[in-house]
């Protein structure tokens, strides 16, 4: 049986670093309650020059590229934390439940919308200084930390720096630049980088985990650029594969201004459904839980003041839906944008005549076309066109205007 860190792909260095802290902080439970807690099979008090609890602390950012596995890391250190043995052993009821998302000292956020609010923050914050109820530890893990509005992430910090004794913060964001996460936040916290996994412990990981046959594998971790659950979807959905075709035939569709401005609608329209494809269902759903909740149609004493506040509970659940929606179709369109930038990358790299493999191989041969027509500058303006793109989008640009720019600079050069 694996142990919590296994699908933690190419990360050795951060998986050190993360069994040292569960071990030392094993140490700090056993010295509280010498009887209490598991029997513990991690020595840390046994190596030299390390005092129990040294390597472990209350708060903690993994930061890395998307797909890097940030909120793997994040969990597995929590059911390490959590963990009988204190090591991760993957088989206790501590890792087990932490895994699954059903411990009840382990709190997962996960924004929705475009920010993480106060009032769900300060709601979290509370509940995590209470006891925890195994005995072990409190844990919040916050992903997309990088999302925290300006007032949630003050009533963290408030948290992180008087920190309840048994409560560890986890806290996943793209990087530790203070757009990301501020810098007094960042100043509390120890911090775990990731790398961008190399395409072979991609690929090992879908064979081992997945089931999926090896050359598959080899192909869609190399098109997933190191993104491990971008990589299992275009291997396992053939709708993901038919997605990344229409995107990368976008360079071949390039003929004119008007087919350039066709294509930034064809992209943002594409972003647009998939984005609702994948809300609909949580938006159905909800609305009728809803609905169910308010006793829709009801009558007699107090249903004229239920249905004011059902009006004003629908507009919330409304606004929190129409926020989940434009991250949903954001994300769907950088996802686009990233596969688009690898092939002007590809081209680019092919142009320099350097050694490394393709992005993708299967449009290896109109990069190679794209390398002999714009050379190496033509291709580096229109990678660069993407990139700023994504930039422009990011600082909150209109999609559809970043987009038609784009595409008209991938059109002339
Ligand atoms: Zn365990």
């Amino acid at each position: 049986m694996p142990d919590v860190f296994a699908d933690l792909v190419g990360q050795d260095e951060a998986v050190a670093t993360l069994r040292h802290a569960a071990a030392a902080a094993a140490a700090v439970l056993r010295a509280a309650h010498p009887a209490a807690v598991g029997s513990g099979q991690a020595e840390v008090e046994g190596e030299p020059g390390v005092d129990p609890g040294a390597g472990m602390t209350h708060a903690w950012i993994f930061t890395g590229p998307p797909g890097s596995g940030r909120s793997v890391a994040a969990r597995a250190f929590a059911a390490a934390l959590q963990c009988a043995y204190g090591t991760g052993c993957g088989e206790c009821p501590g890792c087990h439940t932490t895994m699954t998302g059903t411990h009840a000292d382990v709190r997962l956020v996960v924004p929705e919308g475009l920010s993480i609010g106060v009032g769900e923050m300060r709601a979290l914050v509370l509940r995590a200084a209470s006891t925890p109820s195994g005995g072990r530890w409190q844990i919040v893990i916050i992903e997309d930390a990088d999302r925290l509005t300006e007032a949630a992430g003050n009533a963290l910090l408030k948290a992180i720096e008087e920190p309840p004794p048994r409560t560890v913060f986890l806290l996943c964001a793209p990087s530790t630049h203070p757009d990301d996460v501020s810098v007094t936040i960042r100043s509390r916290c120890r911090v775990v980088p990731l790398r961008q996994p190399p395409a072979a412990a991609v690929a090992e990981v879908l064979v081992r985990r997945d089931g999926i046959a090896p050359d598959v594998a080899q192909w869609a971790a190399a098109a997933a650029q190191g993104h491990v659950g971008r990589a299992r979807r275009l291997a396992r959905d053939p709708e993901a594969r038919q997605r990344r075709d229409a995107v990368l035939a976008v360079p071949r569709r390039l003929t004119g201004v008007g087919a350039a401005l066709d294509a930034a609608s064809a992209l943002i329209e594409a972003a647009e459904a998939e984005a609702e494809a994948s809300v609909a269902e949580a938006d159905a759903a909800e609305r009728a839980a809803l609905q169910t909740a308010l006793g829709a149609g009801g009558t007699g004493r107090g249903a004229a003041g239920a249905m004011r506040g059902a009006a004003g509970q629908l507009k919330d659940l409304e606004k929190r839906q129409k926020s989940r929606a434009t991250r949903a179709q954001r994300d769907a369109l950088d996802r686009a944008l990233v596969d688009l930038a690898a092939f002007y990358r590809d081209a680019l790299t092919m142009a320099l005549r350097a050694p490394v493999a393709p992005v993708h191989t299967d449009t290896a041969a109109m990069a190679e076309a794209g390398a002999q027509k714009w050379d190496a500058e033509g291709a580096l303006r229109r990678l660069e066109a993407v990139l700023e793109c994504r930039a422009a989008i990011e600082a909150n640009v209109k999609p559809r205007i970043a987009v038609e720019a784009m595409m008209l600079t991938l059109w002339k050069g």
